[in-house]
């Protein structure tokens, strides 16, 4: 057996501003919601310290606004008086205690406000935000400025080790930056020293106002994605002058939040930007944070042995799994809670206001409410169906310490979700799967894949039946003439070389809109097996992406944009539906846009307000805005929802038995993994109480 530690320079300590870090993990901030509750220390706390106890290097928190105009919306949390900064003693205390350190990070959002107090460096309106801000006057701006100062005055004496001042991503000091928002002609604005003055004072007068603390961070912008943003040579002239002003690491920032090309998502490649850092080594000292789509320590670890930086930041990844690094650690990689990049439980409910979460785990940022123990009776539980419900929930119901039995009708785990790695772009949701199954072996878990249980077999040999049978995709009874011609989503996913050159897609839900990636892309005519491996690095995935969105690494061009180059879809492609919305509104908030948008450049044709008719020889007979069609058609592929397989649990109950009805088994509406799998959690931790 090798002596060779697990990833050598990812877990190797650091020094920083006279800091050691303990290695090279810094938890990227992320805003939760948990600021907002009132018992938000202690749970902060909680949150952090898990991170931390997971083994962490370095935590940088959500943003917080130095002042009360700086907030995203009325009732936000702030970090402007002795009284706020007193409530973070706790969560401070707690990291420490883990051998973690921690910074908070200062963001004021500027013209991204939610709000009517809203300021910003020009009375410009972004994109995405509901009003046009206050252009600032020169009071306001030293007043912020002291502001900020007074904030890492604050976070010091609270027993953070510094601050993150952020200065990227659009908010304030980057509407200063950027002729995109900055169009004043003070001192304040202009040319590039005027528009860099802001971001300079405020390192300038936060360094002075830490006193000894050693953490001064700066979320850089490497790429700004929008039209009117940086050049590298702006870029460059900033980040030596920040080094000189007194910052300690610089931490790099992507894209606007108004940017329109994905900076997150699952379709963007692992690690696609960590080379955008790199020619930073040219102009400053300082050691630098690669950042986003890192979700993997063999990634980490890659990036890190290129040199393109000393550190790497991981936000969604340690709410997936707060043990990454002590898995790493142990070379029990493979059993890492991999982030997918779905955003459906972390932004999209935190754009909305509403508690971030994840997917995966259901327990992030419920730390204090979903505990694991062991249940006061051990019990023999039964489940039946591995789709996510049924996973979560024995999975669940071992780590409680249960004796646990999965039956599975199919020949493997993993239920409709299985399906979704198939979609381009979505090749990650294979790692979901993988972490189950590490966990059914490492558990202990009785699996028995290729049995359709029947009500009668149950009966016997368990305390305890779960339910989770899931769902069947909808038969709209359309006849299949000529044979082949209509096929569900699964045929036309596991078997796409069968799907026509003229193809319409019934029904536009999360579905529909994954078929119409998949039968619009170049890769459904080739099909390929498999999807993305721990560890792997997309290069070629890059250049697909790059092109595709239009993307200049080296910010040559201004904002780093090219003109997009999409490429031809193989099929003629109608996505349809019956509502009379534009399609695709109920999509994830942040994420949504993204698929419309691949979609419109690919040509596929997306219709609403249909009523459909029947299919003959001649094609789809439909109603669309009121006038009748016939679409010529090769394939009609149904994507018209699911309904609930409830059959067994009806059964079972018929029996006498008490039974649990979990996931789409139990509704198929509104059903998505993030329900089940929480369902199925939910649901093992009530056994035996
Ligand atoms: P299922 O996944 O349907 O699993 C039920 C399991 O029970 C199956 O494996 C079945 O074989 C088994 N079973 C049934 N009857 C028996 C029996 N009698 N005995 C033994 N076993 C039985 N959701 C998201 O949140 N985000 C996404 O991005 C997303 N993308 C998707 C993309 C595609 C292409 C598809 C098809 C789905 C996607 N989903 C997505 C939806 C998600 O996969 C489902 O909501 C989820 O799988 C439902 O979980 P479940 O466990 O309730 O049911
Ligand atoms: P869905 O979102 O409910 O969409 C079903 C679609 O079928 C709707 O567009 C509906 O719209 C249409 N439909 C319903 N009944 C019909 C009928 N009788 N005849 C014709 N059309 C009908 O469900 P889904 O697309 O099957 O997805 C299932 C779940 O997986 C959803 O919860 C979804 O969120 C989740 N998922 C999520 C993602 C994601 O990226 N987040 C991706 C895939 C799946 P009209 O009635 O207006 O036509
Ligand atoms: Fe990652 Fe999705 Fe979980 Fe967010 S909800 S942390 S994107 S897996």
């Amino acid at each position: 057996m090798s002596n060779t530690p697990a990833y050598p320079l990812l877990l190797s300590p650091i020094t920083i501003g006279g800091l050691r870090l303990r290695n090279r993990v810094l938890m990227g901030s992320m805003h939760t919601g948990l600021e907002e509750l009132p018992d938000g220390p202690q749970r902060m706390a909680a949150f952090y310290a898990e991170r931390a106890r997971g083994g962490v290097g370095l935590i940088v928190t959500g943003g917080l606004s130095p002042n009360p105009e700086g907030v995203h919306w009325d009732g936000m949390s702030c970090f402007h008086t002795e009284e706020e900064a007193a409530r973070h003693r706790p969560i401070t205390q707690a990291v420490h205690v883990e051998g973690a350190a921690i910074a908070l990070q200062l963001l004021h959002c500027g013209r991204y406000a939610h709000h009517a107090r809203g300021v910003a460096p020009s009375a410009l309106r972004s994109p995405v935000s509901p009003a046009t801000p206050r252009a600032m006057t020169e009071e306001d701006i030293e007043r912020t400025l002291n502001d900020y100062a007074n904030a890492a005055r604050l976070a010091c004496w609270a027993g953070y080790d510094g601050v993150e001042v952020m200065a990227s991503e659009g908010y304030l000091i980057h509407q200063f930056l950027t002729l995109r928002a900055n169009q004043r002609q003070d001192r304040w604005g202009g040319d590039l020293a005027g528009r860099m003055r802001f971001a300079l004072e405020c390192v300038r007068r936060v360094r002075v106002a830490m006193g000894p603390a050693p953490l001064l961070i700066f979320r850089l912008s490497v790429l700004d994605l929008v039209e009117g943003g940086s050049t590298w040579d702006e870029i460059a002239a900033l980040a030596a002058q920040v080094e000189v002003a007194g910052a300690s690491l610089l931490n790099a920032g992507i894209g606007w939040h108004e940017a329109r090309v994905p900076t997150i998502a699952t379709l963007v490649p692992r690690a696609a930007f960590a080379p955008a850092v790199r020619p930073l080594r040219e102009v400053v000292g300082l050691p630098l944070v690669a950042s986003n789509r890192i979700n993997d320590p063999a990634v980490a670890e890659a990036i890190l042995a290129t040199g393109d930086a000393d550190l790497v930041s991981m936000a969604r990844p340690l709410l997936s799994d707060p043990d990454f690094v002590a898995k790493a650690q142990a070379g029990r990689a493979d059993e890492i809670n991999t982030c997918i990049a779905c955003n459906q439980a972390c932004l999209d409910e935190s754009i909305q206001g509403r508690l971030t979460s994840c997917l995966v785990n259901p327990r992030a940022c419920r730390e204090t409410q979903i505990v694991i123990r062991h249940a006061p009776r051990r019990r023999h539980v039964a489940v039946v169906g591995a789709g996510p419900a049924g996973l979560a929930c024995a999975v669940t119901a071992a780590e409680c310490g249960h004796r646990v039995t999965l039956y599975e009708a199919a020949d493997h785990i993993g239920g409709q979700f299985k399906l979704a790695r198939r979609i381009p772009g979505k090749e990650e949701f294979a790692q979901t799967l993988r972490y189950f199954d590490r966990r059914l072996q490492a558990l202990g878990i009785e699996v028995h894949l290729g049995r359709r249980v029947r009500a009668d077999e149950l009966a016997a040999g368990h305390d305890d039946w779960v339910v989770a049978t899931g769902v069947r995709p909808r038969d709209l009874g359309w006849d299949a003439q000529p044979a082949g011609r209509v096929m569900s989503y699964v045929e036309a996913i596991e078997h796409p070389q069968r799907v026509g050159r003229r193809v319409a897609i019934v029904g536009a839900g999360g579905i529909g809109f994954d078929v119409a990636e998949l039968l619009s892309h170049p890769r459904s005519v080739q099909p390929a097996e498999g999807g993305q491996g721990p560890g792997e690095i997309e290069a070629d995935g890059w250049t697909e992406f790059a092109a595709e969105w239009g993307i200049d690494l080296s910010s040559h061009a201004r904002g780093g944009l090219l003109p997009p180059a999409a490429p031809a879809s193989p099929r003629e492609v109608w996505l349809l539906q019956r509502k009379p919305e534009a399609l695709g509104l109920r999509l994830g908030k942040t994420t949504g846009w993204i698929r419309r948008t691949l979609l419109a450049r690919r040509g596929v044709r997306m219709w609403s307000g249909v009523r459909y008719g029947h299919v003959d020889d001649a094609g789809l007979h439909l109603v669309v805005q009121g006038e009748p069609r016939c679409l010529a058609l090769d394939t009609v592929v149904l994507c018209a929802g699911q309904e609930p397989l409830d059959e067994l649990a009806r059964l079972l109950r018929a029996q006498g038995q008490s039974v649990r009805l979990i996931g789409g088994a139990r509704q198929a509406g509104e059903l998505d993994a993030m329900r089940a799998i929480r369902e199925g959690t939910e649901a093992a931790l009530e056994i035996g109480r």
